[in-house]
């Protein structure tokens, strides 16, 4: 981060535009939207700038501007189209130590003035660092969008209350539990509709209700992370790591991914590099029940999709037995995160007309498979984990059948910006695989659709497509 975003208050502060012209009445009327006493100097004011001097009585000095108009200010926006003089303020006021911005000049600004989105008293501030100030205006037109008008009022009451239920409700994580649900909840749609008594009566007794209540039972998230990617998560997978309090994740969980989880929640790493099973399943499922038990949201994160070879289904078979609230979130799986980044279609009417997940992974030092019923026509294989037991996969789907020259891929951290896609067939991607370092994860994908990706290959990755 360039700039850190703050939020200045300048109720009563003294700040000097110097500029009368469009953009200098625009920033004169942002600060006086944020109830600064504005004074105005510039050679020469601009019609609008003179309505804009009487009609909010700023006050005002028509004329160059001397460095003595930095006394008493404690904060200046430079519009002007006189690059001397712009370069000339901002280094008179970084001297003074006064916050200084230059109209389209990062380089000469102390601080930048974002995109606002205001449903007073939410303001959401938008910034490109400078770089882009378009783009940070389309995300702001976007976002309008998004936050319902209504937000400033549900803002106020729920200011009305903080005091109220902070001491009513002791412990942080639960008033944050309790302000969430009132803020995804009925009273904040009552806000939205316009009944705001009724909203706050409903507020006043929810409250009444926990004050009175024993311990809640907290709940679990059993969340599919996608296969790296962080865009190719899903809103309800995004919604829910962020109001979580706690955070469970295994090892295929991007860094990226994890970024976008709530900040002060509790990370917790629980496995699982290959035979290194850092926590193993059993304490893993009791962590869960554990936890809920203990009020907390938890949120169970796992790559790809929780209920393909995840584990998913004996991590939430503990919570049912126990009563212990919980939903699963589908991810993306691998097999159709890797394919739709290598551009080879699982399915294809000329060539594949089924798709089989299958695990690769090793029981007693080989894949424990039934070959016979790998080796239909017409079929995509899609092997996961299956790296370790690739000579023996492709050996033993020659020796049940297929041919030597059916096309195999190997997708390497699919998704993400190290995707690596090796081609070859049955028979030479053992010694492909021997000559290359492979980093997991890896997919491997086997069928004639594997042909396609030199005509559909889409994805560009730090190695190339
Ligand atoms: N539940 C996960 C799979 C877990 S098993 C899912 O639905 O995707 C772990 C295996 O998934 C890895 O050994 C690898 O074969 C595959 N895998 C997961 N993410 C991958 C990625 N980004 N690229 C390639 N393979 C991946």
């Amino acid at each position: 981060m360039d700039f850190l975003p703050l939020f200045f208050k300048l109720n009563g502060k003294t700040c000097l535009v110097i500029g009368g012209g469009t953009v200098a009445v625009r920033k004169a009327g942002l600060l006086r939207r944020a109830q600064g006493h504005v004074f105005v100097v510039a050679e020469k004011f601009s019609p609008a700038m003179k309505t804009f001097i009487q009609s909010e009585a700023c006050g005002s000095r028509e004329g160059a501007f001397e460095d003595s108009d930095l006394d008493n200010v404690q904060l200046v926006i430079a519009a002007t189209n006189d690059s001397a003089l712009n370069a000339r303020v901002s280094k008179l006021a970084h001297e003074r130590q006064l916050p200084v911005n230059v109209v389209d000049n990062p380089a000469l600004c102390s601080f930048i003035l974002p995109a606002i989105v205001d449903r007073s008293p939410v303001v959401v501030a938008v910034s490109s660092g400078g770089q882009s100030p378009v783009l940070a205006r389309l995300l702001r037109a976007r976002l309008e969008t998004l936050i319902p008008s209504a937000y400033g009022r549900l803002a106020v009451l729920m200011g009305r209350y903080r005091d109220a239920v902070k001491s009513d409700i002791a412990a942080p994580n639960k008033r944050r539990g309790f302000w969430e649900s009132v803020l995804q909840g009925p009273i904040a749609e009552m806000v939205f509709a316009g009944k705001e008594a009724q909203a706050e009566t409903l507020l006043q007794q929810t409250l009444d209700d926990k004050k009175n209540h024993k311990t809640d039972v907290g709940e679990v998230y059993l969340v599919g992370a996608g296969p790296g990617e962080p865009d190719l998560l899903t809103f309800r997978a995004l919604r829910l790591m962020q109001q979580a309090d706690v955070v469970l994740y295994d090892r295929l969980v991007s860094p990226g991914i994890l970024d976008l989880c709530r900040r002060d929640a509790d990370m917790i790493h629980v496995g699982k590099a290959r035979s290194n099973h850092s926590v193993p399943q059993e304490e893993i499922n009791h962590m869960l029940v554990r936890l809920a038990k203990e009020g907390h949201r938890v949120c169970r994160l796992k790559g790809g999709d929780p209920f393909i070879f995840g584990r998913g289904g004996e991590e939430i078979e503990l919570l049912a037995q126990e009563n212990i609230p919980f939903q699963v979130v589908p991810g993306i799986t691998a097999a159709s995160g890797c394919a739709a980044y290598a551009g080879i279609p699982l399915t294809h009417r000329d060539y594949s007309q089924s798709v089989r997940f299958v695990t690769g992974h090793l029981k007693d030092n080989a894949p424990d498979l039934e070959w016979n019923s790998l080796i239909q026509p017409r079929q995509t294989l899609v092997f996961y984990m299956g790296l370790v037991g690739l000579d023996t996969i492709c050996h033993q789907l020659i020796k049940h059948g297929l041919s030597a020259q059916t096309p195999i891929a190997l997708v390497q951290k699919g998704t993400t910006s190290q995707q690596r896609v090796l081609i070859g067939s049955l028979e030479s991607m053992p010694a492909i695989i021997r000559n290359e370092h492979i980093q997991p994860p890896t997919i491997i994908i086997v069928g004639e659709v594997v042909r396609l990706h030199s005509k559909l290959a889409w994805f560009e990755s730090d190695h190339g497509i």
